[in-house]
This record gives C-alpha cells, sequence and structure tokens, in this order.
C-alpha cells in the first residue's frame, strides 16, 4: 500500500514537486549511516571519539592545511577564529559587507567594532582598493574577515599583500566555498584561518556543523581548548580562562566523514547546474551570470546573476515561487542592515547595487534536467511577457 502510494506520487506531473534552493544530498553509497553506525556501535555518542579526529583530519588533507578543529556551526569557526587572532573588545575588524550576517555577528560577540568594507564587480568580494583606504583611515585594527562568496574568490593576493603590510591577521569565511579554489589554493587556506559551515544548505552538510583551520597548529589547539570549556589538565574542574562549548558531535562528524566523499561529485553537478542555466537564459535581456575569473576555481554553490533590465529580482522570485520554485536574493550588505546601523563602512555602492539586482537561482545537486527546465521555462515565459 504505502509502496504504491509513493509510486503515484511519483507519477504526479513535476510541477508539483518543491524545487528547493539547495538541499541536503547524502551518497547513494550510504557513507554517512556508515560512519554513524559506526559511533553507535563503539558508543561514542558525544563531542570526541573517531569521527570527529577522523573527520578534521580528512578535511585538513582534502583542502591542504596543517590543522583542523570540527566545531557546532560555521558562526562558532568565526567566533573561535576571530578571538585566535587576538581580537578583543574595542579592537577593529575589516570586514567584507556583502555576506550572510553570521559572517559579521560574532565580531560583536567579542565586543569589537566591525568596519564593513565594499565589494568590487570582478569579484563580488572584498575591494582591495576600498581595503587599502580603510586601513589609511582606522588604526587598531586586528583582524581582516573576507568571504569567499558562492565560490567565488576576492583578489587574495592583492588582499594578502595588503594585510602583510599592515600586519593584520586574514580570517577567510570559506562557509560557501569548500571546493573551491584560487589561483591553485584550495580557499580557506591562503590566509591565517579558514571557516567552513556543514549547516544544511551548504555543498556537503552535517545538519549543522562547522570547521576551523589553521597551518597555526598551536591555534588550533588553543581553539579545541576553549571550544571544550577551556578545562585545564588537571584531575578536577579547573579554569583560568573563559570557555565556550563549541565541539561537533561525534555522530554529526560521521555524516560529514560520508559527505566529504562525494564533495567532488557535488562539485561537478554545481557546475553543470550553472552551465545549464547560462546557455539556457544568457540571451535574455538584462540579465548577467556571477563572473566567473580564470584565478578562481569556483564550486558553484549557487548560480547567481544580476538584472539591469525592466524585470527586477522581485519578478523573478515571484515568478518562480508561484511555480513552487525557491530562489532568493544576493545578501543583503552588512552595512544596509538595522542591526549594524551604528558602524562604518568603506567604499562605493557595489556591494549595494550587487543586493539591488542580484538573483541566486536553485541549485540543488539533487535537481534533474526537468527541474532545471521548469525553471528555465518560467524564466522564459516571463521575459516573453514583457
Ligand atoms: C552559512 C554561512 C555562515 C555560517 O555558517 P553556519 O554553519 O550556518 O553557522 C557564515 N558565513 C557565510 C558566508 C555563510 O554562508
Amino acid at each position: 500500500m504505502a509502496n504504491s502510494l509513493h509510486s503515484n506520487n511519483e507519477n504526479l506531473p513535476s510541477s508539483k514537486s518543491r524545487i528547493y534552493l539547495s538541499s541536503p544530498h547524502m551518497s547513494d553509497e550510504g557513507y554517512e549511516m556508515q560512519y554513524i553506525q559506526e559511533a553507535f556501535d563503539t558508543n561514542w555518542i558525544s563531542p570526541l571519539g573517531t569521527n570527529v579526529n577522523e573527520f578534521e583530519k580528512e578535511l585538513a588533507e582534502k583542502v591542504g592545511v596543517k590543522s583542523a578543529v570540527a566545531l557546532s556551526s560555521g558562526t562558532a569557526a568565526i567566533h573561535m577564529a576571530l578571538k585566535a587572532a587576538g581580537v578583543e573588545k574595542g579592537d577593529i575588524v575589516f570586514c567584507q559587507s556583502l555576506t550572510f550576517s553570521a559572517s559579521a555577528n560574532p565580531i560583536l560577540y567579542l565586543d569589537a567594532v566591525p568596519v564593513f568594507i565594499d565589494s568590487d564587480e570582478e569579484t563580488w568580494n572584498m575591494d582591495p582598493t576600498a581595503l587599502e583606504k580603510a586601513f589609511k583611515k582606522y588604526q587598531n585594527v586586528k583582524a581582516v574577515l573576507v568571504v569567499h562568496l558562492y565560490g567565488l574568490s576576492p583578489k587574495m593576493d592583492e588582499i594578502m599583500e595588503i594585510c602583510k603590510k599592515y600586519r593584520v591577521p586574514v580570517i577567510e569565511d570559506a562557509a560557501e566555498s569548500l571546493g573551491s579554489y584560487y589561483k591553485g589554493k584550495h580557499t580557506g587556506t591562503i590566509g591565517d584561518f579558514g571557516v567552513f559551515s556543514f549547516n544544511g544548505n551548504k555543498i556537503i552538510t552535517t545538519s549543522g556543523g562547522g570547521m576551523l583551520v589553521s597551518d597555526n597548529e598551536e591555534r588550533i589547539a588553543k581553539v579545541k581548548f576553549w571550544a571544550s570549556q577551556s578545562k585545564e589538565n588537571e584531575r578536577f574542574y579547573h579554569h583560568k580562562e573563559l570557555g565556550f562549548n563549541y565541539r561537533m558531535s561525534n555522530v554529526l562528524a560521521g555524516i560529514g566523514r560520508g559527505q566529504l566523499k562525494i564533495l567532488d561529485k557535488r562539485v561537478e553537478k554545481k557546475k553543470y547546474i550553472f552551465e545549464y542555466y547560462k546557455k539556457h537564459l544568457q540571451q535574455l535581456e538584462g540579465l548577467q551570470f556571477m563572473p566567473i575569473n580564470d584565478w578562481n576555481e569556483s564550486n558553484y554553490w549557487l548560480s547567481c546573476l544580476t538584472l539591469n533590465g525592466k524585470i527586477r529580482p522581485t519578478d523573478v522570485i515571484d515568478a518562480l515561487e508561484k511555480e513552487n520554485i525557491e530562489a532568493r536574493h544576493v545578501w543583503k550588505p552588512m552595512h544596509l542592515q538595522p542591526i549594524f546601523k551604528g558602524y562604518n563602512y568603506v567604499g562605493s555602492d557595489v556591494s549595494g547595487k550587487l543586493f539591488e539586482n542580484g538573483v541566486c537561482l536553485p541549485s540543488s545537486t539533487k535537481m534533474s534536467d526537468a527541474d532545471l527546465h521548469r525553471v528555465v521555462n518560467t524564466m522564459v515565459m516571463l521575459w516573453g511577457a514583457h
């Protein structure tokens, strides 16, 4: 009975089923369940155990970095990266404005002061010219936080050179860019610290989780200590520093190990989705796809575009929603967010324009060609109606 109901559902027209922006996608091979089973079998149902240790090792190896610490979220990883970089109360942190709020919130957790930096059109990420201008204007800068949005990379060479000149550590928010490279180096391994996220919508997921990576093994060891409640090595509970409960559970790390095995496959599919959209939509008036630069090998986490004609992002998002298809605006810059209105911004209006004109199309690796066709068809119809 259940089976026949199920097959009936599959025979419904595909236009009935929802197409998501970026949904979780477990391996066909069932790797994730094998590692979870191992955690159950050994009773390591805790933020400790083989899966956590191995996931850290395997991810560090995959991206080419000396050490890694698995944490409860990407946000926790950014918090710990800022702390590991020495950011304290009252310090200034230069933070890319065009990003998700999780990049910037941890600056406030530390009572530090964000100064938001504009993006450039070529990369959609932190503009080195605006960064240089900010350094001339502000002292007491303790860290620079750059983002690899949607798998695109900022001009890292230029940014690293500026930050070296001013002797300020660089934190790369690579939450969206696992599987993306900048000039052959994995994103998140170019600066002093790199952050990955395994939230449900990311290219691979643990349902929720994050990783902080660095070649500085001493700093990573320190983060492991802070993230486990800063328990001193004593026979009783002894604490000299503020602690956090930020470690990843051994069960969830099992999902991560399984997902890491198929990361390359997911990147391949994301690229296919981007190329499919590009092929079928690039002729539409006023529509331009996100930049692809030869120094950046993107994971194409989301296929994004900007609209400069009559048809606006809300028109596209509404038309797709009517067909039960999820699309989103590009991130709204932090300097335009009410929560950050008291903080300064350096740059012009590139990030604001990207928000105003930007759309993210559904990019789930589970999408079939029929799903992709549904998206394309809806958009072509919308353009035809105008
Ligand atoms: C998802 C995301 C984060 C936060 O990661 P979580 O694991 O959800 O805490 C941070 N920065 C960016 C750019 C993100 O997209």
